[in-house]
């Protein structure tokens, strides 16, 4: 399917300055009709001022709005939210506690059109709610109230939805159905999604494209599987994912480690660098009689280490390691069971092409 041409959403050089502080710093973003972009970064980094500076309840310092190429907020201009047609669903979803569920959602459909009971039980039917379209909020489940909240913002099918940790406050199991259900209903509607979330995870099960961010800026745009294979920094890999790290110094664009040695591209000789390494990607080999593996062109060298400890997570098991080359921890994720000694030697290695070497 080809994209308009037009972005939806499009947040140019978009500034909050708080007591003389830029806590959102020249971001730009475009979304087009039917993506999910996701602002992905840890608490306090911004993400829901921008959110609120593009619903139009909070002012920007500088930078512009613009709706389907329509600005809505630039110097000295600034549409009031109810004209910008955007939806919201924010943590603190607020139902009308006077209202069945069904009035609650009838409430976001316009007025002037008929069967809003209709409109209003198919939309809840989509979540699995039409049972409780009698009830009153009072008489649902957390997670149900929640599913409501988000039908009623839907229900006007707004252009643009901006959604702040919308699946926060619901169980594990319960939060994958619904968001899949929602994510399905603002994909067919071709609703241009801006989604905030702190959890990587989440940010991978649905963004087209995600902003992570760090103290106001994006630090990288892209696709999951750019962000995650491409990280631009060891704190981009470690948002992700735990990560080991050994230091090393770049010698002939080549970093030396007790691995073998990385590719340094670029990096001038002497540069102090990081090589991260992530536990996914660690292979074991057994000991034998006092030797690992012989090394390879594209596994590099094994390491010893001897193992400290060894937990079972349910998809995963979670090893730690004492290296022998300099008593460091370096910790192993092997899927399903994989439950080694305390004390027991193991020979650790890694493929060159899943690390990165990133200047100190
Ligand atoms: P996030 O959504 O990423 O957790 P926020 O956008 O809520 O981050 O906040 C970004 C920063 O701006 C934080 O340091 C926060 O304390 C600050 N901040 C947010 N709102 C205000 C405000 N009304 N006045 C002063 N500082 C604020």
């Amino acid at each position: 399917m080809t994209k308009t041409l037009i972005p939806r959403l499009e947040v140019k050089s978009l500034t909050k300055v708080y007591n003389n502080t830029k806590v959102v710093d020249d971001i730009s973003l475009s979304v087009f009709p039917g993506q999910i972009t996701c602002l992905l970064g840890p608490s306090g980094c911004g993400k829901s001022t921008i959110l609120r500076m593009i619903a139009g309840v909070e002012n920007q310092s500088s930078g512009e709005v613009w709706v389907d190429g329509q600005m809505m907020c630039g110097s000295g201009f600034s549409e009031p939210p109810e004209k910008r047609h955007i939806g919201l669903i924010f943590q603190d979803f607020a139902l009308f506690p006077h209202m069945t569920v069904w009035q609650n959602v009838g409430f976001g459909i316009a007025k002037t059109s008929e069967n809003i009971r209709e409109k209003a039980y198919d939309l809840l039917s989509k979540v699995s709610l039409s049972s409780k379209c009698d009830n009153y909020p009072h008489e649902l489940s957390g997670g149900e109230q929640q599913r409501v909240a988000l039908v009623r913002a839907l229900a006007p099918k707004p252009r643009i939805m901006l959604m702040d940790e919308p699946f926060s406050g619901l169980d594990k199991r319960l939060r994958d159905d619904i968001r899949d259900e929602t994510l399905e209903i603002l994909r067919s509607e071709e609703t241009a999604v801006l989604l905030v979330t702190h959890e990587p995870e989440e940010a991978m099960k649905m963004a087209d494209e995600i902003a992570l961010m760090r103290c106001g800026e994006i630090v990288q745009m892209g696709a999951p599987y750019n962000l995650y294979n491409a990280p631009v920094d060891r704190a981009s890999v470690a948002f992700f994912s735990d990560a080991n790290i050994i230091k090393s110094k770049v010698n002939g664009a080549l970093a030396n480690s007790p691995f073998g040695q990385f590719l340094a591209p670029g990096l001038a000789d002497g540069t102090r660098v990081e090589i991260v390494i992530r536990p996914q990607h660690v292979r074991i080999d057994f000991d034998r009689d006092g030797k690992g593996p012989l090394p390879t062109v594209s596994m590099g060298i094994a390491a010893r280490g001897c193992v400290v400890r060894a937990r079972f997570l349910g998809n995963e098991s979670l090893v730690e390691f004492r290296m022998d080359f300099d008593n460091s921890i370096f910790k192993v994720t092997v899927p399903s069971v994989f439950l080694p000694k305390v004390g027991q030697p193991l020979w650790l290695t890694v493929p060159r092409d899943r690390c990165f070497v990133f200047p100190e």
